[in-house]
């Protein structure tokens, strides 16, 4: 999450473009991108600043009267970015008229995005863009719009280009997969059971889900061993207070039904999942009711963060907010209670025989990628000459926790 900056080399070679892809998701990632339009233009002042993304669509205050912003590119205009580089090079754009932005709840179209990449062995396909649930701490359909998905032949196709690249693994990603409809009626547990069926693609693996969007259609495909073993449930809470605050549409009891339902019909399979500490309203009581419940249920991984207000969202208005040393002391015992659990389930890897594919080639070692989304390095000594992109069967030997430089921690392993 941030802002990205891409730059030609070298002034001399010819104008200079930063492409300022913004996240609008909290108010520090926008005070992030301000800090390095800034920098750009000090360093920089000929080179062209293009801001675009999240940013760009819902924070035009912020960026519309930059100094130091040439283009402010909306996501509603996001498409047309190398048309509008274009005319501002020729000197048609002037600087009264540098902001490209509509209404995003009008959009019906989607960019391409996603499987693009060549030389991947994992490829990021995008299915959908927007979001039809309005979260109140979330500002995302503001900045994305609606919910539009491509059609299940499109993404087929597109699968099996990936495949000709020589793509392994495919990951299905969108603003919000759970709201995928390809226009006839059909959903995701329709869109991946075509794909698996018409396309030969070894991996496929799903992003966030809420626990209602578990469903029997789509859980069913998770006994073919092609869809990966891997959940990323995005929860935010197990208090059923606190998602209703939050205007999520499920309750603890989902929550739980959904971890045991995972737990029981894909037995080890790696379950990541989001929780916000400290949102408005969240009392002791509540939180603890969160903790408890996760304490006791089947997961992998959190992923937490200390609730953050976002400005313009309705949360912020909401009452009782939660001091943030508070939020900062419960997003910790959720961190710790995370920790301990992703070590025990480390351990349990030891010993299992997986099979890994190899994403990365370093000088003394290989790092692979295991169905269930376990890191696993492996020495190069005394090992078959892998390249990136093959697979093959591997031991897992050790685990190395999360040390400072890697926040996960990794597996070892050794080939079989
Ligand atoms: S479902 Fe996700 S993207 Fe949509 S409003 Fe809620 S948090 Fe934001």
């Amino acid at each position: 999450v941030g802002s990205t900056a891409l730059s030609a080399p070298n002034l001399a070679d010819g104008p200079l473009v930063y492409i300022m892809n913004t996240c609008a998701v909290t108010a520090e990632a926008t005070r992030e991108a301000v800090k390095q339009i800034r920098r750009i233009k000090a360093k920089e002042p000929l080179a062209t600043v293009v801001v675009t993304g999240c940013g760009a669509q819902v924070d035009g205050a912020v960026y519309d009267g930059l100094p130091g912003a040439d283009l402010v590119v909306a996501n509603s205009h996001k498409g047309q970015l190398s048309e509008l580089l274009d005319r501002h090079f020729r000197g048609e754009i002037p600087p009264h008229a540098k902001v490209f932005r509509s209404n995003i709840f009008r959009k019906e179209d989607l960019e391409p995005g996603g499987g693009e990449e060549s030389g991947h062995v994992r490829s990021f396909l995008k299915i959908q863009d927007g979001c039809n649930s309005f979260c109140t701490f979330c500002v995302i359909p503001f900045a994305r719009g609606k919910s539009r998905s491509l059609s299940r032949s499109e993404l087929v196709r597109r699968v099996q280009e990936l495949r000709r690249a020589g793509v392994q693994e495919i990951v299905l990603t969108g603003v919000h997969i759970g709201d995928y409809e390809d226009g006839e009626g059909a959903g995701l547990d329709a869109l991946v059971g075509e794909i698996l069926e018409k396309t030969d693609v070894p991996r496929l693996r799903l992003t966030s889900l809420e626990p209602i969007e578990l469903t029997q259609p789509l859980m069913r495909h998770f006994q073919n061993p092609r869809l990966c073993p891997h959940f990323h449930m995005s929860i935010q809470s197990a208090n059923t207070k606190t998602l209703s605050a939050m205007r999520r549409n499920y309750t603890a009891e989902d929550v739980e039904r959904a971890l045991n339902w995972i737990s029981a019909d894909v037995p080890g399979a790696f379950v990541g999942m989001d929780v916000i500490a400290g949102f408005p309203g969240e009392t002791e009581d509540d939180f603890l009711d969160t903790y408890q419940r996760l304490d006791r249920l089947p997961w992998s991984r959190l992923h937490v963060f200390p609730y953050s207000e976002r400005p313009g969202t309705r949360a912020v208005s909401l009452p009782d907010s939660v001091p943030r040393p508070v939020r900062a002391a419960r997003a910790q015992r959720l961190r710790e209670l995370s920790s301990h659990r992703l070590e025990a389930s480390a351990a349990g890897q030891i010993g299992q025989v997986k099979m890994g594919l190899v994403v990365k080639q370093k000088e003394d070692h290989l790092e692979a990628v295991t169905p269930d989304y376990w890191t696993v390095r492996l020495s190069r000594a005394g090992q078959p000459a892998l390249e990136r992109g093959e697979v093959a069967p591997l031991r897992i030997t050790r685990w190395r926790g999360a040390e400072r430089d890697r926040m996960d921690g990794f597996l070892e392993a050794e080939w079989i």
